[in-house]
């Protein structure tokens, strides 16, 4: 059996249209086990500011007061350079009860082949450098990059995931990534998480996509991330 959970919403202190009680109580609405919290980071037009962060915590504690299921506070940090370097530091990251990080861009335009790569050297130091729960959509920028690379290249990529512990994510708003990358982390003992990417309450734990594609894997409630968040 699968579990249903959403580690990947957005609330208004970012670009989402929602309260984080407002996304609480849908994801219960949704008889979803868990959810997450992932405003983006501050280096995105879009982020919270910094001073907004403190601020940010604080609704959602509030939010996980009256929830009925447990609510992870938590950021979607972006990888800045090519170093992979996130926004936000190991100090406020203390705070938080889970990190997911993602791609939003890259270093200067090539063709498709130049873009794979440079997200993959920095997607691959941002995992070496952080200490990440979940990658969120992966190989996703502007299109799906993850046939522009070598099998070998992906499965050193999905080697260190697993080394280091970090979930990848199947994204439902940009439906990546593809069953053969989803394929290789099973093998080498990814652990999986969902994500909506939710910016509106009525978006949270729409999963049925990742569900389908899980079962379809052959994936079971243990090859999901959700259950080191319920100890
Ligand atoms: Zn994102
Ligand atoms: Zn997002």
């Amino acid at each position: 059996m699968l579990a249903k959970f959403d580690f990947h919403t957005h609330t208004m202190y970012s670009d989402g249209d929602g309260t984080a009680a407002a996304m609480v109580e849908a994801a219960e609405a949704r008889g979803l086990e868990a959810v997450a919290l992932t405003d983006h980071g501050p280096e995105l037009s879009v982020g919270t500011p910094r001073g907004k962060l403190a601020p940010m915590l604080q609704d959602i504690r509030l939010a996980r007061e009256d929830a009925g299921i447990p609510v992870l506070a938590g950021i979607e940090a972006n990888v800045v350079d090519e170093w992979g370097t996130i926004d936000i530091d190991d100090e406020f990251t203390r705070n938080l009860d889970i990190l997911v990080v993602g791609i939003h861009n890259l270093g200067r335009a090539g063709g498709p082949v130049e873009l794979a790569r440079d997200y993959l050297r920095r997607a691959t130091r941002a995992m070496e450098r952080n200490k990440i729960d979940v990658f969120v959509h992966p190989f996703f920028f502007h299109g799906y990059l993850a046939p522009h690379l070598s099998l070998e290249d992906l499965e050193e990529f999905v080697r260190l995931a697993a080394k280091r512990g970090i979930a990848m994510e199947l994204n439902m708003k940009y439906r990546v990534p593809d069953e053969d990358f989803l394929r290789v982390c099973m093998r080498e003992g990814v652990r999986f998480s969902v994500g909506t990417d939710a910016h509106t309450a009525a978006e949270v734990g729409r999963i049925d996509w990742a569900l389908a594609r899980l079962r379809r894997l052959g994936a079971k409630r243990e090859d999901l991330i959700l259950d080191k968040f319920l100890r």
